[in-house]
This record gives structure tokens, C-alpha cells and sequence, in this order.
């Protein structure tokens, strides 16, 4: 790989005798990776279930490598959700942010959902996760990664960061995966590598001093607060960090104990700093599976520990009227043994349903793009399923719910994944097609033929 000759320059300078072993792991190809969704399955299971040799990233639970010939990306079971592909260093940010079930997390440069997808697997579908990304190109593929996840208690915004700051210090874990420079996209993206500069650094630190200072409004007292990129330039991580310790003194940096990473380099901002900046981490290319990143934790520690949510807000969320919510309960008896969303308040908008979070911040003003689980329409006195209720489903869910059940080797699962019908006799009516227990999505049958609902524009 041609690398730019400032980068190789600054690299040498940085890491002197170890720049030579840096330099030559961006010559080797990128290892590849996945995490396991345990919203669904649990590692030991999937190890079990899955066709290629798994080792296991050591800073992530869920996480493996995969050895060179998989293509995971073509499996049914990416599909059904069980896993996203993801390199491995990626996989310590979340980790870093380490939310409990039931927080109030955000996570504020999301797209395409890597590290919203783990957090959400962490949090088990309780609390609330805010996938926020302000790039309207991007939002798409966020919005169909949480759906494939099965992410319940998520809301999809697309805003700028200083927009979501009034919302105040109301979250127990706040995440910004800033935009960055992307050196440690090298080996994965000749974009990244042509678009380099230093001009690009310069100007991406500015950035992410302005965004780092806005997402910590957001922090409650006592909450944390991960900063993350996906870069090597000391400008946009430690130095990024250390200007945000001197102006924000209520912050202090935690250390990161996560195999594999290394300290992160004070010594390399020219100056003797007070702030510990050694307790954020590092992943090096060369010293471990992935491609490098750098996160730091930071606390915030003035005022009571609060964790007052403000109250479920109603306006502009309307419950269904009762007709409207018979035709949902008729679905949910007819189809399920119980009811996976018992506790969830419904919301109507327009003709699509909804199960909502139990609390949500107030979303007035907030350009939001999907709140909550989306359920299916209500039309002409019927209730059509959406494909995202089907992914949200455990297998555990899916006991005593009428399936059709594919092997993921099967001509079957091609062509239902294609859009075409299946033949298989039984019983009139909605049907979850699964593959290796997991669900794909819908089917409804009528005299032994099953009409396809995958979506359309997922269909292969
Ligand atoms: N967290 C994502 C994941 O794990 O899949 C990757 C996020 S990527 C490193 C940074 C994101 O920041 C991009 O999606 C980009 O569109 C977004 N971004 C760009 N400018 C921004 C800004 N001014 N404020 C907030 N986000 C921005």
C-alpha cells in the first residue's frame, strides 16, 4: 500500500523503533470479524451452530475472527440477525461504554450501527438507546442494522449533536464514535486512504472538540462518557481529550482495562500532563487482531448521582384506539403462545404501530425517524406484521409460534430469501420462516402455499 508520506513521516517520529512492524501490518489484510447478537444466541451456542472455525476476540465476549475464506456476509443467519460483521477493535468501544440493562445510553455518531448494535445486545432490550446520525446518507443503513438486530427500545433521530445537548444531562452513557481522519480505515478503504491529509487531521480535531464538549451536556452526574475514533493521530485523540479535561474539570478519565489494548500516549502532546491521559487505550494494527482505535473513558463526577428519568412523554405519541389495538391482540393470540411485547405502551402513527420504550426524553423538535419497534399497519380492518417485529423475536419467543421451519443449507432458504413462494402444507395463516431457530422474517399461508413477505428490497 502506497501510504501518504506525511502519515509515514509522523508514524516514524511517533513510534520509532516500532514503526517498522506498524508500517508493515497496513501491507496485511484486514482481519475479519463478527459479534454475536445475544439479544439471540449466546456465543457458546453460535459456536456451535456456526460453519467456520471461531477464535475469540479477547477485549469482546461476543466477538470472533474468521478465518480468510469465510464470506459470513452471504450466511441466512446474518440475515436472521444473529451477528454483524464487524473488525475487531471496533468491538472494545462498546465494551468501553459497558451499559446496564435499563440505562438511558445515546449514541451519537451511529451509523451503520456497529457499536449502536452492541450496545443494544448489552443493554437487553430494557432502558433506551438513542441511535442518533446526523448524515441523512447514512441513517438508512442504520435504521435496517437495528432492524435486522431485533433492537427494541430504540429510537432513531437524525440531528446535529448541539440540537440533542438541550435535551440536558439526562443519560447514564453517552457515546461519540467522532468522525475522524479514518488511518486506521487504511486497509479497508482506499477513500479513506486517497481523502488523507493533514489539513484532514487539523480539521477533524476542531470538530471533535466542539462534539466532545456538546455530548457531555448530555452526561448525568455520576454518568460516563466515551470518546472513540478510528484514528492514530495524537491530535485527534489524546490532545482531543486533554483540552477536554482542562476545560470540563467535572470529567475524569477512568482506566481502561481491556486485553490487548495499550496506553494511550501523553508523552506524544509535547507536554507533562496532569490528566492521566495513559488510562485511555489504544489498539494497534500491529500488536493486535483489528485495525486500530483509540477510546477514552471519561466520568462524570460533580453533583448527586441522579437517575431520574423525566416521564414517559405523551404528545406526539397517541395510544391506538381500542378497535385499532383489538387487531393487534387478535394477532398476538392468534400467532403467539404469549404476548412478546405485554409491557410495552403502544403507540399509533398513522397506520403503523409501535411499542415504545418506557420512557423517552421529549422527541419535540427532535428530528426522529423511528421511535420504538415498529409492529406492523393497521389497514382495512386487519393487522399486517412488519418485517422488524419478526426480527425482534428470540427463539425463545418463537416457541408456539406457527413457523416454517428452513435449514440454512436448503434451496428453500435461497428462495424464500429471493422472494418466491414455498410449498408446505399445514395450518391457514401468518407464519415466522426460520432458519436454525432463528427468525427470517414472514410468510402467510393459504392451502399449502406460502406467500413471501420478505421485504422487497432486501430480497437477494
Ligand atoms: N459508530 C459508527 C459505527 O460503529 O458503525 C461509526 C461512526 S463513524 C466513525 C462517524 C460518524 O459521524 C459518521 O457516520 C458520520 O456521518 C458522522 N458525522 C459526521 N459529521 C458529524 C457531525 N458534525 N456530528 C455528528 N456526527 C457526524
Amino acid at each position: 500500500m502506497t501510504l501518504p508520506e506525511h502519515f509515514t513521516e509522523r508514524m516514524h517520529a511517533l513510534l520509532r523503533a516500532e514503526a517498522e512492524a506498524f508500517l508493515t501490518s497496513l501491507d496485511q489484510p484486514a482481519r475479519a470479524g463478527l459479534r454475536v447478537n445475544t439479544l439471540k444466541c449466546s456465543p457458546e451456542a453460535f459456536r456451535q451452530l456456526a460453519p467456520w472455525p471461531l477464535e475469540p476476540v479477547p477485549w469482546c465476549a461476543s466477538g470472533f475472527l474468521l478465518p480468510e475464506p469465510a464470506r459470513p456476509g452471504l450466511h441466512p443467519l446474518h440475515r436472521a440477525g444473529v451477528y454483524y460483521l464487524q473488525e475487531p477493535s471496533a468491538m472494545a468501544v462498546a465494551a468501553a461504554v459497558a451499559p446496564e440493562p435499563g440505562d438511558w445510553v445515546i449514541d451519537l455518531a451511529a451509523a451503520p450501527g456497529g457499536k449502536a448494535t452492541h450496545l443494544a445486545s448489552l443493554m437487553e432490550n430494557r432502558g433506551l438507546l438513542v441511535a442518533n446520525e446526523v448524515t441523512r446518507g447514512r441513517v438508512r443503513a442504520l435504521g435496517e442494522n437495528l432492524e435486522r438486530w431485533g433492537a427494541r427500545h430504540t429510537v432513531i433521530t437524525q440531528d446535529s449533536v448541539a440540537r440533542l445537548a438541550k435535551w440536558g444531562a439526562v443519560f447514564d452513557r453517552v457515546l461519540l464514535d467522532a468522525p475522524c481522519s479514518g488511518e486506521g480505515m487504511f486497509r479497508k478503504s482506499a477513500e479513506a486512504l486517497s481523502q488523507w491529509s493533514n489539513r484532514l487531521v487539523e480539521s477533524c480535531a476542531a470538530r471533535q472538540d466542539g462534539l466532545l464538549a456538546e455530548a457531555a451536556q448530555l452526561v448525568r452526574p455520576g454518568g460516563v462518557l466515551v470518546y472513540s475514533t478510528c484514528t492514530f493521530a495524537p491530535e485527534e485523540d489524546e490532545a482531543v481529550v486533554a483540552k477536554f479535561l482542562q476545560d470540563t474539570p467535572e470529567f475524569r478519565l477512568e482506566p481502561l482495562t481491556l486485553p490487548g489494548a495499550q496506553p494511550g500516549r501523553p508523552d506524544w502532546l509535547g507536554t507533562t500532563s496532569e490528566a492521566k491521559l495513559e488510562r485511555t487505550a489504544r489498539f494497534w494494527p500491529h500488536l493486535s487482531p483489528g485495525e486500530g482505535h483509540f477510546i477514552a473513558k471519561l466520568r462524570r463526577t460533580d453533583g448527586p448521582e441522579t437517575r431520574v428519568k423525566p416521564a414517559h412523554v405523551k404528545p406526539p405519541m397517541f395510544a391506538p384506539p381500542p378497535r385499532q389495538a383489538k387487531l393487534w391482540e387478535t394477532f398476538v393470540r392468534e400467532t403467539f403462545a404469549e404476548n412478546p411485547l405485554i409491557n410495552a405502551p403502544l403507540t399509533l402513527q398513522g397506520d403503523h404501530l409501535y411499542a415504545l420504550p418506557e420512557t423517552l426524553p421529549d422527541l419535540t423538535g427532535i428530528h426522529t425517524l423511528r421511535t420504538g419497534l415498529w409492529l406492523g399497519t393497521l389497514k382495512k380492518n386487519r393487522f399486517k406484521p412488519s418485517h422488524s417485529l419478526a426480527l425482534a423475536l428470540t427463539p425463545g419467543e418463537l416457541v408456539g409460534t406457527r413457523t416454517l421451519s428452513l435449514d440454512p443449507n436448503s434451496p428453500e432458504v435461497t428462495r424464500y430469501l429471493g422472494g418466491d413462494v414455498l410449498d408446505a402444507p399445514g395450518e391457514n395463516g401468518w407464519l415466522v420462516v426460520t432458519v436454525s431457530g432463528f427468525a427470517l422474517g414472514w410468510g402467510r399461508r393459504s392451502q399449502g402455499v406460502v406467500k413471501n413477505f420478505y421485504p422487497k428490497g432486501l430480497r437477494r
